[in-house]
């Protein structure tokens, strides 16, 4: 067997890390390796349904394009001819980007995002567009306008969402990575649900620009992928101060070489927040991974400390006030005129307006509108909008102190595994499965989401790591041993 076909045979775990490795050695061309990746999507992608669209031509002229230079020795960076799968909110220029909503049909991005320029500055290769809950409003990804993907493990299930789309062409060897965005969890707890690894960066240590915004208070872009070392590579690749926005922060290149192996863990404190663990509704199964995981990390020698955060039981009303109001002024751009569909019946303008939006918005999204300008509407405001804000500033508060006394937080991801379609149909309880993941985006901290178990059923359960504020070495440090330890600690179980 040639070494590129041994290669090739691997892509259904393969990493960027070995991808890059071969292509660097010569064992496989970028060609050889987006023309494989395609194969698997021609193959699965009927079940999975996790592209929205993937253009092959594109893709393979890039690849043809990246494999010249590197035979000439003009090789952009290690990573020059790798495939990464973006999300449907990221522009790319000349590609659509309809954010799984009706309204966006045939929107071309004019320009490239940041995170898509710096990928494109290393040759790295955009590789198909993933589905998503329209405008990343949901935690299943079957509020997409278009079709529900399957979570890999058993297409009976969801993804977990709003990233769902790139969850699922991770986890099912379609793609090596992708490109996800997390507003109050949607890069976490569909890596969780898929059983791959997620990161949420620290607020501002991705530049947002040409990410089309959900509440941009909260949103952050972040890199699924098989394992830590990957996340670790794309956030290098991703991160960096970027003048187009204002909110990205000074000092936030990162280097992943900085996550060695030779991290020190019986230095570390965990802080273990009791209130995670009275969270209505926390699945047995759920729970048992995170005690697991707990023991994973005292065996090591690590400190494991009770850490307070009172104000957490607040988290997702506040969440779900801040990010509708957000929301309610961002979505007031796609008026039809502008951006993508345009339902013109009359030519009068109010009208094109009202049935545009009427006809673009699907349910989830029109809820969240609603709601957003009714907390921002003039004697509601102070109620609502502005205790929700105050409400922050104590999570934030509690954050501070717990980190006063620990290094990382451990929690579970999500109070539950993967389930079957269309079992939540209450969206007040999709809303408050997101209990572990929103604090940690109100505050604007970093946090991991790393595959710890599985449930009974085989679905596999996250564990996430949270870091202070730019925390992320350390953070990607620990979820990188994490990794190897519970795989020792589970060979050792067998
Ligand atoms: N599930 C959350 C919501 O629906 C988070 C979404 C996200 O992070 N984009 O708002």
């Amino acid at each position: 067997m040639s070494a590129a076909q041994k290669f090739v045979n691997k892509i259904d775990s393969g990493t960027i890390h070995e991808a890059s490795d071969a292509l660097e050695t010569g064992q496989i061309s970028s060609l050889e390796l987006c023309q494989n990746l395609i194969g698997r999507h021609d193959d699965i992608d009927g079940k999975i349904n996790g592209f929205l669209s993937l253009d092959t031509s594109q893709i393979l002229e890039d690849a043809n394009a990246s494999d010249a230079r590197r035979k000439n020795g003009k090789q952009l960076s290690r990573y020059d001819g790798i495939p990464i799968a973006i999300k449907d909110n990221l522009s790319v220029k000349g590609q659509t980007c309809g954010c799984a909503s009706k309204i966006l049909e045939g929107f071309i991005s004019p320009y490239n995002a940041t995170v898509i320029n710096n990928l494109q500055k290393n040759g790295v290769i955009c590789f198909g567009r993933t589905n998503m809950d329209e405008f990343a409003m949901g935690s299943t990804t079957e509020f997409s306008a278009y079709k529900k993907t399957s979570n890999p493990w058993d297409i009976n299930r969801v993804p977990g969402g709003s990233s769902g789309g790139s969850a699922a062409v991770v986890s099912s060897g379609q793609a090596l990575a992708a490109l996800g965005s997390d507003t109050g969890g949607s890069i976490r707890q569909p890596a969780s649900f898929c059983g791959v690894v997620g990161l949420k960066p620290t607020y501002g240590r991705v530049s947002r620009y040409g990410l089309v915004a959900f509440a941009s208070s909260l949103d952050q872009i972040g890199p699924i992928t098989r394992d830590v070392k990957d996340a670790a590579i794309l956030l290098e690749l991703i991160s960096g101060r970027d003048e187009l926005d204002s909110t990205s922060l000074p000092n936030s290149d990162f280097n992943h070489h900085e996550v060695g192996n030779d991290f020190d863990v019986s230095s570390l404190r965990i802080g273990i927040p009791k209130e995670f663990l009275e969270i209505d509704g926390l699945s047995s199964e759920v729970n048992d991974a995170f005690e697991k995981s707990i023991s994973v990390f005292r065996s090591r020698g690590c400190d494991i400390v009770d850490v307070k955060l009172p104000s957490i039981a607040y988290a997702v009303s506040s969440y779900y006030i801040i990010a509708t109001a957000e929301a309610s002024s961002n979505l007031s751009r796609f008026d039809g005129i502008r951006y993508g569909n345009r339902i013109d019946r009359t030519s009068d303008l109010l009208d094109i307006y009202l049935d545009t939006r009427e006809n673009g918005f699907g349910e989830e999204v029109k809820r969240r509108i609603l709601l957003g300008t009714y907390v921002l509407s003039s004697g509601y405001y102070d109620a609502y909008y502005l205790r929700a804000q105050k409400i922050r500033t104590l999570i934030r508060d509690d954050f501070n102190n717990a980190f006063n006394n620990c290094d990382l937080i451990l929690s579970p991801v999500s109070p539950v595994s993967a389930y079957p379609f269309g079992s939540v149909s209450d969206p007040l309880q999709m809303y408050l499965s997101d209990i572990y993941t929103i604090p940690v985006n109100l505050v604007g901290n970093c946090a991991i989401s790393v595959p710890a178990s599985f449930d009974g059923d085989g679905m596999p359960i996250g564990i996430q790591l949270i870091g202070n504020s730019m925390d992320e070495i350390r953070l990607l440090q620990a979820a990188h041993w994490f990794e190897f330890a519970n795989e020792m600690e589970k060979n050792d179980e067998v």
